[in-house]
């Protein structure tokens, strides 16, 4: 069982600097030369959602992880991200899945010193930092990074990744989760109670269909994945 932390939002801070790894919204900080992915399906530019650091002492310590998702198309099969065929529990999730099924949306990963604020990038996400802080309860149910994760249904986390390492809890964040947006943000499309895509009347984002969501990570492979998991009450 890995260390668990808090992820709490500090909504005194709003002013985005280039000291917070751990954060909603605001611009991005990655490596040099990343790339702001788009979406496979509309080609839009994805939306920066969240990213956080892992803290040393938590699984992929020292590493950083951002998400990125469309908030441009809606499609009813593409809601939230595609499952692996078969049981999900105990599954052995091929590297090919964890690679090809980033279509609408896309995990970036890398050493949280090396990154830097993408000033490109046009924050569409009101910053908030998070305030990570450890915990010694690994079942606490809140947004958090290690411990155990808080399935809504049966367990459904994968245990190995191309049959060779295994797949680690990284973090869930708690289902109806708002990303609130900025002014100038273009509404969310989503899926209209007819099955079409509309916009959203919101004045927020939400990711994966505002499931809670659950990741998991590799281990030992040189370009680490990360599988996402959604479920509902
Ligand atoms: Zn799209």
């Amino acid at each position: 069982m890995s260390n668990c932390y808090l992820l709490k939002l500090d909504l005194c801070q709003v002013q985005q600097s280039a000291s917070e790894n751990s954060f909603i919204g605001g611009v991005p900080k990655l490596p040099d030369g990343a790339e702001i992915p788009r979406c496979k399906f509309c080609g839009a530019e994805e939306c920066f959602f969240f990213q956080v650091a892992f803290p040393n002492g938590a699984v992929w310590g020292g590493l950083s992880l951002a998400v990125f998702a469309c908030t441009s198309c809606a499609d009813e099969t593409r809601l939230i991200p595609q499952m692996l065929p078969g049981p999900l529990s105990d599954a052995d999730v091929p590297v090919g899945f964890l690679e090809s099924y980033q279509t609408n949306f896309r995990f970036i990963i890398f050493q949280t010193a090396l990154a830097t604020l993408c000033t490109k990038y046009r924050e569409k996400v009101k910053f908030k930092p998070f305030q990570t802080r450890s915990t010694d309860d690994p079942d606490i149910n809140e947004t958090k990074i290690g411990g155990s994760p808080n399935w809504l249904q049966v367990d459904e986390g994968p245990r190995l990744c191309g049959g060779a390492g295994p797949m680690l809890f990284l973090l869930q964040l708690l289902e109806g989760f708002r990303f609130e947006i900025t002014e100038h943000a273009p509404r969310q499309i989503e899926l209209g109670l007819d099955g079409s895509p509309q916009t959203s009347p919101l004045n927020y984002y939400q990711l994966f269909n505002g499931n809670r969501i659950f990741l998991f990570g590799t281990e030992g492979l040189a370009q680490p994945l990360v599988y996402v998991i959604t479920q509902v009450d």
